[in-house]
């Protein structure tokens, strides 16, 4: 039989690929078929497409129309809510289940300790007794759910299982239910998003149709949506998650208990939408200097690299992104942890119950915190972005070696936000410890080749340079 082969809709490449039961061709390792069903192979999947994630809280079901009209439509929602309610209660346990034994599973199948090194992780085939365990999970929760749990336990692996320096890892309910994205659909309705999502086993499914919250807070993440509604992205992957609810949340939606009589918390259910978004292409030159600095969050100038173009007053100009919030959230968090820790301390001798209720009433205040220093960095990650994509800059340079602003702070998170937001718009994004752009803390205003911004790295820089003679570096603080 001649064999049957997988051919690249975009350059034409072909892999010989085992055929399917339905008679088409299974896609090779690393190829991905995009929205029109077409297969891509993976290197033209990398330059077309980008992995983006982007979480908005889920609003609330909307009930059928057949069913609303039936029994109300009041009695619908309520009735919706709460077979939302359950589908999701029972994902959550079923994951929460399914991850815990997965890790034990690993962990079984570890050696013990011989010889001198860790050896490579045993294989474990995991899929069947996950679905034994939990038939109520679809086959892509499956899926996706061990292969979360294993990643987690490799990267855990040497620290659990060699050096014993740490627990395994454990899964605290609710752990996230992910759904896969084959079925998941997204409309828009006069500026409302939804999407409709099957909960359940593949032979019983539940289709929810869930609104999505709107407003400025999700402008980014509901762009982000629209490319998949006019079928230039593609889903991935949908996670829901379930959040402690602030106050504020109005349309909370769900509540839990947690056992041993604790009171009933409100929290809300979040959608993590992961996306494969379209690179977008535009004609670009020049480069952005992005860096941390001593007295502000991030600074950046801009370099046109256009030859004999004059490098002005403008394109040296540094300018700050100051974020003063962030030393001030820092700073509060710290010392309401530290107070908080004062009063614990063991010569004060609380009862055990007293000491646990104060530790556990901590766990929102760094959640909150977590999530404003989430919430920061992808502000702050989007500015850079938009500011490169404004100006057309091929490639941002960025240096993130000053640390001194702020000194506890997700800089790791930062950079890989602004990263992949860049590269989302076809941008490049190089990293430098060696920064040429020492304009920061450059003596200003001095006519001369050393005054300026120090950009001798970068042969672009260096021509403008010589065109224009004089680089004169505008400070705009002082
Ligand atoms: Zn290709």
């Amino acid at each position: 039989m001649a064999g049957r082969f997988a051919v690249c809709s975009r350059c034409k490449a072909r892999v010989s690929g085992a055929s399917m039961a339905d008679g088409s061709v299974r896609a090779p390792r690393g190829w991905k078929r995009d929205q029109s069903d077409a297969l891509v192979c993976a290197k033209c999947w990398r330059t077309a497409f980008v992995l983006r994630a982007v979480t908005i809280p889920v609003s609330g079901p909307i009930p059928e129309a057949s069913r609303a009209e039936e029994i109300g439509g009041h009695a619908a929602i309520e009735e919706s809510w709460r077979a939302l309610r359950a589908a999701l209660r029972s994902g959550w346990g079923a994951c929460t289940r399914v991850a815990n034994w997965a890790v034990r599973e690993l962990a079984k199948s570890e050696p013990p300790r011989t010889g001198d090194r860790l050896g490579p992780r045993p294989h474990a085939y995991l899929y069947p007794g996950a679905r034994s365990l939990a038939p109520e999970l679809g086959t892509a929760s499956v899926v996706a759910l061990l292969h979360a749990v294993e990643g987690k336990y490799g990267k855990e692996r040497f620290d659990a299982i060699w050096l014993c320096a740490r627990s395994l890892p454990s899964y605290r309910y609710p752990t996230p239910l992910p759904i896969g994205g084959r079925n998941v659909t997204v409309a828009e309705n006069a500026g409302v998003f939804s999407i409709a999502v099957p909960f359940g086993a593949d032979d019983s499914l539940q289709r929810f149709a869930l609104r999505l919250r709107g407003g400025h807070n999700y402008a980014r993440a509901l762009a982000a949506l629209r490319h998949v509604v006019s079928g230039a992205g593609k889903i991935a992957e949908v996670v829901f998650l379930e959040q402690d609810a602030q106050a504020s949340d109005h349309r909370a939606g769900a509540e839990r208990r947690d056992p041993g009589g604790a009171p009933r918390r409100a929290t809300r259910i979040m959608a993590k939408i992961v996306l494969w978004l379209p690179v977008q292409t535009r004609d670009r030159s020049g480069v952005l200097y992005v860096r941390t600095a001593k007295d502000a969050l991030l600074t950046w100038c801009s370099v046109a690299d256009t030859k004999g173009a004059e490098l002005g007053d403008e394109a040296a100009t540094v300018y700050p992104y100051n974020a003063d919030h962030v030393r001030r959230w820092v700073a509060e968090h710290r010392s309401r942890l530290q107070r908080a820790s004062d009063d614990l301390k063991r010569e004060k001798r609380w009862p055990k119950a007293v000491r646990e209720a104060q530790v556990a009433a901590r766990e929102p205040w760094v959640e909150k915190f977590h999530r404003r220093m989430d919430s920061l960095t992808h502000e702050a990650s989007a500015m850079i972005a938009r500011i490169a994509d404004g100006r057309k800059v091929a490639t941002v340079i960025y240096d993130d070696s000053e640390r001194r602003y702020v000194d506890s702070f997700p800089w790791h998170a930062l950079k890989t936000k602004m990263q992949y937001k860049l590269e989302g718009l076809g941008i490049e994004f190089r990293e430098s410890t060696t920064c040429p752009t020492d304009v920061a803390g450059a003596t200003p205003a001095e006519p001369s080749t050393s005054g300026g911004p120090r950009l001798e790295r970068s042969g672009s820089a260096r021509r403008s340079r010589g065109a224009s003679g004089s680089a004169k570096a505008t400070r705009t603080r002082s």
